[in-house]
């Protein structure tokens, strides 16, 4: 259910950015505080709930399975390392003050221009078209590697007030929900879950067969989830089941 109510928050996400950059609507009359009020209480809803070019990557990945088997997933521990590299972009462009938006890699930025019809650069769409494209065998390469935007959001949603928590003593440890995360997050090692890359896509939820060990909710921040959300990025840390 979760699943559908999302894909619907998605469509009219998509209709109403589509609309706002041909001025049916006025997408700026959306008080940039409510995106600020979103990530400080639950991180980053809006990446898998109202992204477009999110949802565009998800729905590709949908009808990549439908067509073939390949899966393109990096394993983690790889995966982990690499996915520090929209983060070490982020930092990059925040030390030496460059504005994302103009950048050819950015491709939710091109794929955004392709609704408004504006000008882009040729190198811009082929980026963007080779990020779809990856998208057909591998889930949300762009956020996983590349969204700066996303990265910024991450890292202020470490601290978020609701995440999703498992029940260690109830988790069977059969990992389904480390296999249907799209962003490559290990929860079935998790607590109380705090990174920087969780979309709040509920996957994990809806495919835990071990009814209650996975919720989404209201979590207190301790240290020791603080730390594990840096461990997380390090293989050869053990973590405690
Ligand atoms: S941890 Fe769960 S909610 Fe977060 S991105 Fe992965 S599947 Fe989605
Ligand atoms: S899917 Fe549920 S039971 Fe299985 S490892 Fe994850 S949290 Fe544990």
């Amino acid at each position: 259910m979760t699943q559908i109510c999302r894909f619907g928050a998605q469509v009219i996400a998509f209709g109403l950015t589509a609309a706002g950059y041909n001025r049916l609507v006025d997408i700026n009359a959306i008080p940039p505080y409510l995106f600020v009020a979103s990530v400080v209480l639950a991180g980053m809803f809006f990446c898998g709930w109202a992204c477009p070019f999110g949802a565009a990557q998800e729905w590709l990945r949908f009808l990549g399975r439908r067509l073939s088997r390949a899966n393109a997933n990096i394993p983690n521990p790889l995966h982990r390392y690499l996915s520090l590299s929209r983060y070490i972009l982020w930092l990059f462009f925040l030390l030496v003050s460059v504005h994302t938006t103009g950048l050819s890699i950015n491709s939710r930025v091109t794929f955004l221009s392709v609704f408004s019809g504006r000008g882009i650069g040729r190198f811009a769409l082929c980026f963007m078209g080779l990020m779809l494209f990856l998208s057909l065998f591998m889930d949300r390469p762009y956020c996983k590697y590349l969204c700066v935007r996303g990265a910024g959001r991450g890292v202020v949603g470490i601290l978020r007030v609701f995440t999703v928590k498992r029940q260690r003593d109830k988790c069977i440890g059969c990992q389904a929900c480390d296999k249907a995360c799209p962003m490559g997050i290990e929860i079935s090692t998790a607590g109380d879950l705090r990174t920087a890359s969780c979309i709040n896509c509920l996957r994990c939820v809806a495919r835990c067969p071990a009814k209650g060990t996975l919720k989404f909710g209201l979590a207190v921040l301790r240290i020791r989830d603080l730390r594990d959300a840096i461990k997380r990025y390090f293989p050869t840390v053990q973590y405690k089941k």
